[in-house]
């Protein structure tokens, strides 16, 4: 199904988890998407995984770092040197920190986790926004978490930021819907991806797999979620047919957030 076709879409933290899963899907449904991730690494195999995947897929990949305003300046004009414009932005590029209680948190730590978990959302959208607003369309998924809807314990600048994102979604979506900008967000819950293998380390650093068990059997589905069932609901929610549903945030995360 190429619900995507030609649409134009930047993806943060493309290389690994929920950003890799999201590119793959965007790709199969013929989106041209722009990679964007600090880890050289894992966004040089990302580019080659999806190429190889889907031939005829239009991608570049663009090293740069979502907290960092010239790196989001220099990735938002090439893609409209590369494609001449903007349908969508996938602003999902989060970083968990560590696990402390808040008054034992590190400092230092804190802000980086405020720099990428809010200043990078907000940058994206900061410079993707005036080229949207010519083309009177566009699509924004920002990434918050069920971190963003509740308390979550040991994770003081992580559950912040992600409130934060929410904030931000909500007053984009009143100001620039008229210019045909739709904008929500996401609230995933424990998805498999390695940000989420290494919270599970910390938690039990002798058997991460048991802390997995543990937290899965709170769920409702009694499992964790995967990469690709986020993957279909930003493909959703970057496509032309969200066009009433703005300012909402979707949680996705097998319902555990509706138990008290
Ligand atoms: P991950 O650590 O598995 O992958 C994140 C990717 O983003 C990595 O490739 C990393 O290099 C990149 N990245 C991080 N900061 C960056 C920056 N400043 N600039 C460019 N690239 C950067 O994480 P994930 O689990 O895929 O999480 C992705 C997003 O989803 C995050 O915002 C996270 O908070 C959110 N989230 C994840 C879960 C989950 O269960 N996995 C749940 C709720 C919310």
């Amino acid at each position: 199904m190429k619900t995507l076709k030609g649409k134009s879409v930047i993806i943060t933290g493309a290389g690994l988890g929920l950003g890799l899963a999201a590119s793959v899907e965007l790709a199969s449904q013929g989106a041209h998407l722009t990679l964007v991730d600090y880890n050289e690494q894992a966004l040089m195999e990302a580019h080659q995984h999806i190429s190889k995947k889907y031939a005829d897929a239009n991608i570049i990949a663009i090293s740069g770092d979502a907290s960092k305003e010239e790196d989001v300046k220099h990735y938002v004009q090439e893609t409209i040197k590369e494609f001449g414009r903007i349908d969508g932005l996938y602003n999902n590029a989060g970083i968990e920190g560590r696990q402390a209680p808040l008054a034992e948190y590190d400092v230092n730590i804190f802000k980086k986790v405020v720099d990428i978990n809010l200043m990078g959302v907000y940058y994206g959208m900061r410079y993707v926004i005036p080229q949207m607003q010519k083309q009177k369309y566009g699509r924004i998924v920002n990434v918050s978490s069920v971190g963003g809807l509740r308390g979550v314990m040991n994770q003081t600048p992580y559950v912040a930021t992600k409130h934060a994102v929410i904030g931000l979604t909500k007053n984009a979506a009143l100001e620039y819907a008229r210019d045909g900008i739709i904008t929500n967000a996401i609230s995933p819950g424990a998805i498999l991806t390695p940000m989420v293998a290494e919270a599970f380390r910390q938690v039990n650093p002798a058997d991460p797999k048991k802390a997995e068990a543990e937290y899965a059997q709170a769920n409702p589905t009694k499992r964790l979620g995967l990469p690709e069932e986020v993957a279909k609901v930003v493909a959703f929610l970057l496509s032309e047919d969200i066009s009433y549903v703005n300012g909402q945030v979707i949680a996705i995360d097998g319902g555990q957030s509706n138990s008290y």
